[in-house]
């Protein structure tokens, strides 16, 4: 069938499987052309799928030839429904990766439950031995827990705030009030987005024994301008991401190489659904893109296995990999205030990169691809 992207506000409901099969390739290619890394030989990526994650599972089976077990929460096709862009990402990743002789596998289920660590267990100890790399990257709207379901939310905390932000359905610049989260939506978003999963995966894979000593396990959090504090940094969401930092400093007691990223602001699946932070991606789009210093997840994460390959992290005071430097540097962030300042509905289209924030939208579904004929039919 023909594939026609399908947007409602920051969601797109179809996924065409050659765009995604191209924007995977595209990736494998830029991650070779940087080299040789070493330092992981088998690693297992939890959220494998789509932007850090599948950034991350490509720069460590290029980059440094690792053996990568994936879990992902994606649906195949079925009758004229498209899957989802994960799944068609995954699909190809592993057809790339079984053509390069590299050892790619993934399960699809929830990484929250029990089951699906067993079932990794099983093929840790049946394929690998053991694992030497943990790389969490789950971005999820809701938990299971027994009969429990927690659901995060993005919402400021104390004092309701009001800032700008752009209504993804029109392109409009418009205010927009967030709410504070109550104490127990704060709980939720801290049991779904905080690292108790995370050292749940540690836990068990260190009790079967499949988890090398002194293995390095990294998450990834984001801390932003004073702009986003007040729903993000400082919102529900960050305090789920203090809770995941808490955790790696247990996992680090616990004998691992615990780190936390600090990631780059980028269109992904799960920032569109942030109020006010689709509006300064944008900006931040325009900015970077003007210095020359902008970067996608491959490029973030290639410059993060490289920094770990050749032993030269670039750590703050607090021990956080900091890969969002250039977008925190005083230069950009010094210009990106400015536009948030001025920027109106008038001069929005010269200010902010909106053009820029869609064709990455378009392209987290394989829609907008260049070199791609959608008005081939696929099969899906
Ligand atoms: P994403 O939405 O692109 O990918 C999320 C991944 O999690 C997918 O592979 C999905 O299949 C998987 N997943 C979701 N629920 C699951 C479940 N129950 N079981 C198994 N897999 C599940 O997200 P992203 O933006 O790449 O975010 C990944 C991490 O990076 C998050 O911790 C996020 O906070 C962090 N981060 C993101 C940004 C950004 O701007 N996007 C910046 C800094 C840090």
């Amino acid at each position: 069938m023909v594939v026609e992207p399908k947007v409602r506000g920051f969601i797109c409901t179809t996924a065409h499987p050659v765009g995604c099969e191209e924007i995977v390739k595209r990736e494998i290619e830029y991650v070779k052309s940087k080299g040789e890394l070493s330092g992981v030989k088998k690693a297992l990526v939890i959220g494998c799928s789509m932007g850090y994650g599948l950034a991350s599972r490509i720069s460590l089976a290029y980059g440094m030839k690792a053996a990568t077990l994936g879990v992902m929460f994606d649906k195949p096709g079925s009758g004229n429904k498209t899957g989802t862009s994960g799944w068609y990402n995954t699909k190809a990743f592993e057809k790339f990766a079984a053509a390069d002789g590299l050892y790619a596998k993934t399960i699809n289920g929830d990484a929250y439950s029990d089951e699906c660590k067993q079932e990794i267990i099983e093929i840790i100890k049946r394929d690998l031995g053991k694992v030497d790399a943990v790389i969490y990257s789950l971005a999820a709207p809701r938990r299971q827990v027994g009969e429990e379901v927690y659901k995060s939310v993005l919402k400021t905390t104390g004092e309701p705030y009001t800032n700008k932000t752009i209504d993804l359905r029109n392109n409009a610049i418009s205010e927009v009030t967030i709410e504070p989260a109550t104490p127990e939506e704060i709980e939720a978003t801290v049991k779904v987005m905080g690292g108790e999963d995370w050292e749940a995966w540690i836990d068990a894979l260190k009790a079967a024994d499949v988890l090398e000593d002194n293995a390095l396990t990294i998450a990834y959090s984001y801390i932003g301008p004073t702009i986003t504090y007040p729903v993000y940094y400082e919102g529900s969401i960050g305090r789920a991401k203090a809770h995941l930092f808490e955790t790696s400093k247990k996992l680090c007691e616990k004998g691992l190489r615990a780190y936390i990223s600090v990631n780059k602001a980028l269109v992904t699946q799960s920032s569109a659904a942030i109020p006010v932070v689709p509006l300064y991606i944008s900006i931040l789009y325009k900015v970077m893109k003007e210095n020359g210093t902008h970067e996608g997840c491959i490029e973030q994460m290639q410059r993060m296995f490289e920094e770990i390959s050749s032993g030269k992290l670039n750590l703050d005071s607090e021990g956080r990999i900091r890969m969002d430097d250039l977008e925190m540097s005083p230069e950009v962030q010094g210009k990106v205030s400015e536009i948030w300042n001025s920027i109106n509905q008038e001069n929005f289209k010269s200010c902010a990169d909106i053009d820029g924030y869609w064709k990455d939208f378009y392209e987290l579904f394989g829609f907008g691809v260049d070199g791609v004929d959608y008005t081939q039919d696929v099969e899906v």
